[in-house]
């Protein structure tokens, strides 16, 4: 699509928009070793691969006997001599031989000579001795060593972002560093006469730059460097300027503002003289106006100016180019069907986020509701919203008690 293909009123949908972000966004080239707790969010440069078998050695899973099955497999009582104790981390140096057995406790060694445990509960004890009930089974409440990783399997896979059972996973196989993606760094600036820092006084007609406030969290959540430009005026060679300086030190650069009806020429247009526009203008309410491009080797998203429609779009759009560009599969965001409690209006040629509230009743039905007012300036709503309702574009109005899509937020 050219540029004037929108410009005569041709909206991308915004799933071809996301296609078009993620066939041009390629994966940093940078990487960095971190030790395992730094690593929380980040993600694998590289597979990893076993380097010892987990377990480490076959071990007991319940508190119990170790014996050899073969001593108490026939029905009917068995007794069994207690030789020893096999503690987690200091194991039984002995042999077991017929007709013998050692307490066990979980995560202990299995003794040598041992093939099965009986759990304390079904033995009862009499003097240095124990007695069980047959037959017992062999390999019964033992974790085998390699069971679940043998050396050379593959434990994690390159691209994986790391949670908490990740890193305990890295833990449990002995790696105290790892190589993960460089953070991506993303420069944000804001444009617009009226826009005035917080902390300075306001004169009439001007108000709070709050954007730059939600993408420095929206980016934080996501682990990317925010490099905070400021404000720029609505001014061709300002813009042009600061564009060319915060494309020189980042990966992704984020304006937003200066894309409405009138203005959309001054964000655009300056991105067309010093880079390369891959498409503006897309079929989503709010965030219509909005731009995607190249400035150098920087990937350039021109956003709208409103607030909600900054955290709308940053949410379908910048994170899963961010996930992409830190070697991360995109992740499409989370959404299920939900009964809705009021009637919504039919939508028209744009794919719809309402911000709504979402709660589950005493039958474990989600149900949401859509606010009354859906104005992209009210950032009160948004802030409110615990779920977006995702609507199709030109899809009929829905009844109340209907189904319609959420996507939680905070998610
Ligand atoms: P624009 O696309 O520049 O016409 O902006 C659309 C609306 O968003 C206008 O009401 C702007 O005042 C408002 N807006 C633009 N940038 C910001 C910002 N950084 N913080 C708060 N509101 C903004
Ligand atoms: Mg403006």
């Amino acid at each position: 699509m050219s540029r004037n293909d929108c410009a005569t009123g041709a909206l991308l949908p915004l799933d071809a928009a996301l296609q078009r972000i993620l066939a041009d966004v390629t994966p940093l080239p940078r990487q960095e070793r971190l030790p395992l707790k730094a690593a929380l969010g980040r993600v694998l440069f590289q597979p990893v691969i076993a380097g010892m078998p987990l377990p480490p050695f076959a071990n007991s899973a319940m508190d119990g006997y170790a014996l050899r099955a073969a001593d108490a497999a026939a029905a009917g009582i068995t007794p069994l001599e207690v030789i020893g104790t096999s503690w987690a981390g200091s194991p039984f140096p002995g042999r077991i031989a017929p007709g013998q057995c050692v307490r066990i406790f979980t995560g202990a060694m299995l003794p040598e000579g041992a093939d099965t445990i009986v759990i304390q509960e079904a033995v009862s004890t009499s003097g240095s001795g124990i007695q069980l009930h047959g037959p017992v089974q062999p390999r019964q409440h033992i974790r085998l060593a390699g069971e679940e990783l043998a050396v050379g399997a593959p434990a994690l896979a390159q691209g994986k972002r790391l949670g908490p059972a990740d890193l305990a996973l890295l833990a449990s196989l002995g790696q105290a560093e790892v190589t993960v993606y460089a953070k991506p760094r993303v420069a944000v600036l804001s444009t617009g006469d009226e826009l005035r820092a917080v902390g300075t006084p306001l004169a009439a007609g001007q108000i709070y730059d709050s954007n730059r406030y939600a993408l420095h969290g929206l980016l934080s959540e996501c682990g990317a460097v925010a490099l905070d430009l400021g404000t720029v005026a609505d001014d061709a060679q300002a813009l042009k300027a600061a564009l060319l300086e915060a494309a020189a030190m980042a990966d992704i650069v984020l304006t937003s503002g200066g894309m409405s009806v009138g203005e959309a020429d001054f964000v655009t247009g300056v991105l067309a003289q010093i880079g390369r526009i891959n498409f503006w203008n897309i079929a989503v309410k709010p965030g219509k106006p909005m731009a995607y491009g190249r400035i150098g080797q920087s990937c350039f998203f021109g956003l709208p100016g409103n607030p909600v429609a900054v955290l709308v779009s940053f949410r379908q759009l910048v994170r899963p180019a961010l996930d992409q560009l830190e070697g991360a599969t995109p992740q499409a965001p989370l959404r299920f069907s939900a009964r809705c409690r009021l009637a919504l209006p039919k939508t028209k040629g744009r794919q719809e986020f309402l911000r709504g509230l979402m709660q589950r009743d005493d039958d474990g039905q989600w149900w949401v509701e859509a606010f009354s007012a859906q104005g992209s300036h009210l950032l009160t709503g948004m802030s409110r919203a615990n779920c977006l309702i995702v609507r199709p574009a030109d899809c009929p109005g829905v009844a109340a008690g209907a189904r319609v899509e959420v996507e939680p937020l905070g998610t």
